[in-house]
């Protein structure tokens, strides 16, 4: 589905990205790990087509949609800083996509009523995005990002500003309807646990490379390097 060949970004001297090759399946679930700087979102910012490569392709069902402008390519990306819509309230921003696609009314309200159920916000649709919690706006951003069902959904710390339980419901949740919907995942977590009970393969970055890619159980068994070790954290 997804294929990046040699992709490089940089930002003035430094690359962001360095020469990345990277293919995604169609159904599969991939955790981009690694250390803060190490190019994970900048990864999903090209892959979504809001970031230019200065070298290299982005390939989608094989076609090469380097030059593609974002709201062409089909795919859904939620925001590591969610950026909803200040001046519309959950239900507002939640069926914003689904608007766009031209989804009726009453399909809209009843799609958003199921999402807010999902990620555990059942009747906030008339609430005001500034009346939430941290955690609450990421669950809305999240229903956001779902609402459309795109066959690639990229999230970059979907679940980072809420606590354990919630999260560990969530994961088990998230998979299920990936599952059930076909949804192609590029998820970015800094959180072990959760790439590696959502995930089919990870993806361990380090300074704009892929430093290992494989499925959890490989990275974890067999780290390839050093740092991969020690990123997962055996120390000694
Ligand atoms: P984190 O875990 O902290 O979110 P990350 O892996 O997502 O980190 P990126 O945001 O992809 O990291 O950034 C990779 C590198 O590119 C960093 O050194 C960052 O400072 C730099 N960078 C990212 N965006 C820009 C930008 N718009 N202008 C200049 N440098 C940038
Ligand atoms: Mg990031």
């Amino acid at each position: 589905l997804l294929q990046l060949e040699g992709v490089t970004v940089r930002f003035g001297e430094r690359a962001a990205l360095d020469r990345v090759d990277l293919a995604v399946a169609e159904h599969e679930i991939v955790c981009v790990l690694g250390p803060s700087g190490s190019g994970k979102s900048t990864l999903l910012r090209v892959v979504a087509g809001l970031q230019a490569a200065d070298e290299g392709r982005v390939l989608l069902d094989g076609s090469d949609r380097t030059r593609v402008p974002a709201h062409r390519r089909g795919v859904g990306l939620m925001f590591q800083d969610h950026q909803l819509f200040p001046q519309r309230d959950v239900a507002g921003n939640v069926a914003f996509g689904l608007r766009m696609h031209k989804v009726a009314a009453a399909e809209r309200s009843r799609r958003t009523g199921e999402l807010l159920d999902l990620v555990g916000l059942p009747g906030a649709e008339r609430r005001s995005v500034a009346s939430l919690s941290g955690g609450e706006q990421q669950r809305v951003a999240l229903a956001r990002a779902l609402a459309p069902e795109p066959r690639l959904l990229m999230l970059d710390e979907p679940l980072g500003q809420l606590d354990r339980g919630l999260r560990e419901r969530l994961v088990v949740e998230l998979r299920g309807l990936f599952g059930r919907l076909g949804t192609t995942v590029l998820a970015v977590t800094h959180d072990q646990g959760e790439a590696f009970a959502l995930a089919d393969r990870v993806v361990v970055m380090r300074d704009g490379r892929v430093a290992q890619a494989g499925t959890p159980l490989e990275v974890w068994q067999r780290p390839s390097s050093e740092f991969v070790a020690r990123f997962l954290g055996f120390d000694n």
